[in-house]
């Protein structure tokens, strides 16, 4: 079973004639609107590549749909709390040429506490997952409580933030960051991968693929990318990290785990979209990449 605290977002799509400027109002000539948020999003890949999902998070009342939606993709919700805050959310602005301008706000996401946490890791059994991202408050008490409980701890270090790397190194297992989190985190720490408190780091390099610094075996090992024409790279790292937990908490090898986690991500980036379209094991399993 995967426990995943992790954010819950409305995406919201406003499609403009341009950017707009100070002082301009615009009107925008579509509007869509679905479900985001890293966590959401690594709930919906961890629960297609067939794992037992408990979503740990919080939304408003006006997000009752976003909740409703990550049911209807196989996510359990019974630690999705509603709280009295609005549900966090992505506005997304986009021009003609594709650009875009995005303003994020936490919302309900920064108001799950330690007892709604508590609650939910008191059903949690040792072997059991937890995944962790930056956008939820409470990651370093779900930390702790799921080191004590035996739990195998997955954190996703996005979007990158020194205080809670800091925090939370020690009680990890797995760290999964991107090429640019990976250079934050050099920054901010001084250490190199190799050199983290962390049994696993894995570093993902888009079309270069990624690379697995087992700091127990003391290797690094680099895996390509399946090759893809990408038309949207949105949440292909959500894609891999998810896939990697569910493989990693049926007790995959890490190898087989990070090359399932890579046939996912390479076919999230030949979609348009983000939850509503991750794919299914069998369609990562069965599609041929040539
Ligand atoms: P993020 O979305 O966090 O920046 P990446 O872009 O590194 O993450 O993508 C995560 C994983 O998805 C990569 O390690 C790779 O396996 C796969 N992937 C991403 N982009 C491509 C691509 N253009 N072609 C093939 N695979 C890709």
């Amino acid at each position: 079973m995967i426990w995943n605290l992790g954010s819950i977002n409305a995406d919201n799509f406003y499609d403009l004639p341009h950017l707009p400027g100070p002082g301009e109002t615009l009107t925008a000539t579509r509007f869509r609107q679905g479900l985001g948020g890293k966590g959401a999003n690594m709930s919906v890949a961890a629960a297609r590549a067939g794992a037992r999902v408990m979503h740990i998070g919080a939304t408003g009342a006006d997000g009752r749909w976003a909740a409703q939606r990550l049911f209807e993709y196989g996510v359990d919700i019974p630690h999705v709390a509603e709280v009295d805050s609005a549900t966090g959310h992505a506005n997304i602005h986009i021009d003609p040429q594709g650009e875009n301008s995005i303003v994020i706000f936490a919302g309900a996401n920064a108001d799950i506490d330690e007892q709604m946490i508590g609650a939910a890791l008191s059903e949690a059994r040792p072997g059991d997952t937890l995944l962790l991202q930056n956008e939820t408050s409470g990651q370093v008490y779900a930390a702790k409580t799921a080191k004590a409980l035996g739990l195998r701890l997955i954190y996703a270090a996005a979007p990158f933030s020194a205080a809670a790397v800091a925090a939370i190194l020690e009680d990890i297992d797995i760290l999964v960051l991107n090429a640019v989190e990976a250079g934050q985190l050099h920054a901010a720490t001084g250490r190199e991968l190799d050199a983290l408190p962390v049994g696993d780091v894995i570093v993902t390099l888009g079309s270069d693929g990624c690379k697995w610094i087992s700091n127990t075996a003391r290797t690094t090992r680099l895996f390509p990318a399946f090759p893809v024409v990408p038309v949207d790279t949105t949440g292909a790292g959500d894609t891999f990290t998810g896939y990697l937990a569910s493989a990693l908490d049926r007790s995959l090898p890490m190898p087989q785990a990070i090359t399932l986690a890579s046939r996912a991500g390479a076919l999230m980036v030949t979609r348009r979209g983000t939850a509503d379209v991750i794919p299914d094991l069998r369609e990562v399993q069965d599609h041929d990449f040539g």
